[in-house]
């Protein structure tokens, strides 16, 4: 029988070391979940930025890769060494709960749990920024040592160069708590899923549909398609500026230079300050805030 094994832990703890070290003479396929995270990254188009909503999205997806491409080795009859962070119990769970439906498995895991002179030294060498202290209070308030429930024929503990089996008692209540959360985050996924594909078709249709255009300093309003609106002159989304983002809003008669836009930059900091606004600019920012649903109906 194949045999799987995870090698987790906090950062700097020596999981890639361990992996090259421990693992030479075996012929197994090492997928480093590190290659999948940067991989989904890079699909997603992010750089220095990113959202916390995005960063979740990144992860899932590169955990999904991950757990596909362990299957897939698994299948061939390959061993596999995979590398995960996986604190959290539910995240196991997600991975061996596919993995059992897949295939005949043996899976082992390997905590590691090294002492402090050498989990320093690893953060030395590494030149990271926190220090000990706040990586062992990260890993002391974020992991959930694996426990046998979980579907592991093996747990270990790597201190240093000691390799420790360690099989607490099993806690099934652990299984049906992942389980559950697991349920509650898929519904929810599905639900953002939803409702950000929506968001994006109303997006969409805004390039085509007829939509009210008001003009900000004058006070017109006109029902027009983008297009329409851009040949008579309008700056107006999507053609000129973003939805629910301040810039002008103007029609072809009218300039910036009396926008909310314009006003805002030319204070020092350019925030809209909703207390020092009149009440027209007050409606206009309420407006362009709500874009693109405020211009959808008649308001008056
Ligand atoms: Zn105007």
């Amino acid at each position: 029988m194949q045999k799987l094994s995870f090698v987790i832990g906090a950062t700097a703890t020596g999981k890639t070391y361990f992996i090259e070290h421990h693992f030479a003479d075996k012929r197994a396929v090492v997928l480093n979940v590190y290659d999948y995270q940067q991989r989904a990254y890079d699909e997603a188009g992010c750089d220095d930025w990113i959202t916390f909503d995005m960063q979740f999205r990144c992860l899932k997806r590169a955990n999904e890769m991950h757990l596909h491409d362990i299957i897939a080795e698994l299948k061939k009859g390959n061993d596999v060494v995979a590398e995960q962070t996986f604190f959290k119990a539910k995240r196991r769970i997600a991975y061996i709960d596919e993995i059992r439906k897949a295939v005949d498995v043996e899976i082992e895991i390997f905590v590691m749990c090294p002492g402090d002179d050498r989990w320093a030294d690893n953060i030395k060498k590494r030149e990271l920024d926190d220090d000990l202290k706040s990586f062992k209070a990260q890993a002391q308030r974020d992991i959930e040592f694996p426990n046998p429930a979980e579907g592991f024929d093996a747990i270990y503990e790597v201190v240093d160069e000691d390799i420790i089996l360690r099989m607490d008692e099993e806690k099934p209540e652990i299984v049906d708590q992942a389980r559950k959360e697991l349920a509650e985050e898929a519904v929810r996924i599905t639900k953002e899923e939803e409702e950000r594909r929506k968001r994006q078709e109303l997006l969409d249709s805004m390039n085509t549909r007829p939509f009210w255009h008001y003009c900000e300093v004058c006070g017109r309003k006109e029902f027009l398609t983008a297009e329409d609106a851009h040949n008579a002159g309008w700056d107006y989304p999507p053609n000129i500026g973003v939805f629910g983002l301040l810039s002008p809003r103007t029609c072809g008669d009218c300039n910036m230079q009396q926008t909310l836009w314009w006003k805002v930059n030319q204070q020092s900091i350019p925030l809209v300050m909703t207390g020092e606004l009149t009440e027209k600019e007050r409606e206009t920012w309420e407006r362009i805030k709500n874009e693109p649903e405020s211009l959808l109906d008649d308001n008056e």
